[in-house]
This record gives structure tokens, sequence and C-alpha cells, in this order.
């Protein structure tokens, strides 16, 4: 397995599109590493820069401590996996997981040990003797991954191999790509624009927006501290609460409410007094106890949680309460803000503000 990094990479397409700024990562052997960001920040192209489908305009690519920014993609040993699965239609699952090591005129003996094996570790077993499309959606995604384990790559890079799948099957799926990372171990770079898989499957996140790295770290640590405003509205759903509030010494104060600071947040916001931020509340870190009126809109249960979306004033707010709650559109009720839970953004950088 590997380890690889990207250093400064830029990329200008010739029509003069920057489609991604200064990219830095490093990305450890055996670490599943997840692209996230909206449509057209630069993921896709960072994975095509990695594969060798694009070049890289300035910058390098270091994988296994081999400087590869110019090496042709099929001597990079990577392999990818695309949403459409690119499978050949008339050949079967054998034939499509063998393909590559035929081309690479490995022993026959062999090949059949790796397609046998990948197929055991993606339940194709049965399947082995159809040709794609007499498989359902999962199993030609699997097909598709299955073709990617049997050359043993380097590094396996995933361009939203989920978002062709329904629902239902996209979380299987999901469920599927964290044991398969358990068993094989290996280095993988995944893009989606799905916050949750990103969450739920990556040991590292880059989230990106507009060609930037807005920030890298663990699920939790993007979470629980977001850099700035954009990975705190983009990561998590419901999205963060934000209202722009005025500081003062032991209070914030907006249009809607005016809020307590216990003596932490006071201290953290002291420079900021008589200036306007950003605060912003996860729906989670609403509690039914406090002294802010919000009037009920809708009240969403769903199962062990309730959504309350409501407003203060004119100000939409959506509430996560943790039980099954029955409020109907037009009660008052209380809510209060977790001290510390509370986030707060520089309103001219957008950046956090943390001690
Ligand atoms: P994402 O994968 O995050 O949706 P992309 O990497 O596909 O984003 O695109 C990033 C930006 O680069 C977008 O503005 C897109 O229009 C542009 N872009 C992508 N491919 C090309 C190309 N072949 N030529 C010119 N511009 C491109």
């Amino acid at each position: 397995m590997s380890t690889m990094s990207l250093k400064g990479v830029n990329k200008i397409y010739d029509n003069n599109v920057q489609a991604v700024y200064d990219f830095n990562l490093d990305v450890n052997d055996g670490e599943f590493v997840v692209l996230v960001g909206p449509s057209g920040c630069g993921k896709s192209t960072t994975l095509r820069m990695i594969a060798g489908l694009e070049d890289i305009t300035s910058g390098s690519l270091v994988i296994d401590e081999k400087d590869v920014t110019q090496t042709p993609p099929k001597d990079r040993d990577i392999a990818m996996v695309f949403q459409n699965y690119a499978l050949y239609p008339n050949m079967t699952v054998y034939d499509n997981m063998a393909f590559s090591l035929v081309l690479r005129k490995e022993n026959s003996n062999v090949i059949h040990r790796k397609v046998m094996a990948a197929a055991e570790i993606l339940n194709l077993k049965s399947q082995l003797n159809k040709k794609p499309k007499a498989l359902s959606g999962g199993q030609r995604q699997r097909v598709a991954i299955g073709r990617a384990i049997v050359r043993h790559p380097k590094i396996f890079l995933f361009d939203e191999p989920l978002s062709n799948l329904d629902a239902k099957l996209r979380n299987s799926m999901r469920r599927e790509l964290l044991l398969l990372h358990q068993k094989l171990n290996a280095t993988i770079v995944y893009v989606t624009h799905d916050q949750i898989e990103a969450l739920t499957l990556a040991d590292k996140i880059v989230c990106m927006s507009m060609g930037y790295v807005q920030q890298i770290g663990t699920p939790l640590e993007l979470y629980d501290h977001p850099a700035n405003l954009f990975v705190a509205g983009f990561i998590g759903l419901p999205s963060m609460n934000f209202v722009d509030s005025k500081v003062f010494d032991g209070y914030i104060e907006n249009e809607y409410f005016k809020l307590k600071l216990d003596e932490k947040n006071n201290e953290l916001l002291k420079d900021y007094r008589g200036k306007e931020i950003v605060f912003g509340i996860r729906p989670e870190d609403i509690t039914e106890e406090g002294d802010t009126k919000l009037t009920v809109t809708v009240n969403e249960n769903l199962g062990q949680t309730t959504l309350v979306h409501g407003v203060i004033k004119d100000k939409k707010f959506v509430c996560k309460f943790k039980r099954w709650a029955t409020y109907k559109e037009g009660d008052v009720i209380n809510i209060g803000f977790k001290q510390d839970k509370l986030h707060f953004f520089d309103k001219e950088t957008t950046k956090a503000i943390e001690a």
C-alpha cells in the first residue's frame, strides 16, 4: 500500500478556467480520504490529475516518495472506479474483472486466483457468469470495484461511485465500502458531493469550494470545529443556523434575541466587542429550555428525533430534539442554545473564531 502527496497543485484548463488553486494534501498509507464539496468546486479535476487523466498545470504529485507529476496514467499504478461503472457489456462479470490482468499477460492461474478472491470479498461469486445487464446497480458497482481490486493498485480512486444508486442501495453500498476498506486496508481517494458520505466513510475529509481547499481534517474536526462559514454550512444536515450578531461584554445581540455568554465565550469574543460577527448553532445544539421564543411552522418526526422548523420574527430556525415532539403550527416554544456548542465567525474573513 501507499502514501501520496499533492504539493501546491494548480489546474488551469485550456479555456483559462482555473479549477483548482494551490491544493496541498498528504495521504497516509491505508487512509480513506474523501474530497467533498458542491458541484463545480474542483474535486473531479483533482481526482483526474491524480489519475493522470488531466495534466497538472503547476505543483507536484508524489506517490510512495516518487514524483509522478509527469508519469503517464498507466505507469502510476492507480485504479479508478467511475460513477457510470464503465463495464464491458459483452463480457461476463468474470471477464470484466479479469480483463486488465489479461492485458497485462498475467498467468491464467494467477488471474483466476485474483478474480475469485475479489469475487469473494465483494460477494459476487454467484454472479461470475452473468453479463452486466443482468445485474442490479449495486452489483454492477461491485464489479467495477472488483476490477480495481484484482490489480492490487497502490491507490484506489473513486469518482462519485454511489451517485447512480437509489437511496436505499446507496446506504448499503456505503456500509460495504467501509467493510471493504477494513478488509483491504487500501489507500483510497474518494470524491463525492454528499457530506453524509464524507462523514461516514472518511478518515480524512478535504472540503472544497470554488477550487480552494477550505479545510482538511477528520469528520469530527470538520463537524465540531468547522474552519469557516462555508464548511460550517456545508457539513451537517440540516445545516447550521446562522445569525448576524453584535458582540457586547457578556452577551451577543441581534434582531431576534440576546444571548448571554459564559466566561469562556465572553473571553473568546473579547476582541470583537462592538463589532458584528456571525453566530452559528447546529439544530441539535438547541434545547427546549431557554428564553428565546420560537414560533413553530412544521413539526417533522423522524423516529428517535424531531426536526422542529420555526421562525423567530421572520428568521427561519431549525431545531433537532432527541424525542418524539408533537408541536403544532403556530405553537410558541422556548428554546435555548448550549454554551459549549456555540460557533462564532469573523464577518469579514468568514473564519471561525476559536481559542
Ligand atoms: P466538481 O467535480 O467539484 O463538480 P470539476 O472538477 O468537474 O468540479 O470542475 C471544476 C471547474 O472546472 C468547473 O468550473 C468546471 O466547469 C471546470 N471544468 C471542468 N472540466 C473542464 C474542462 N475540461 N475544460 C474547462 N473547464 C472545465
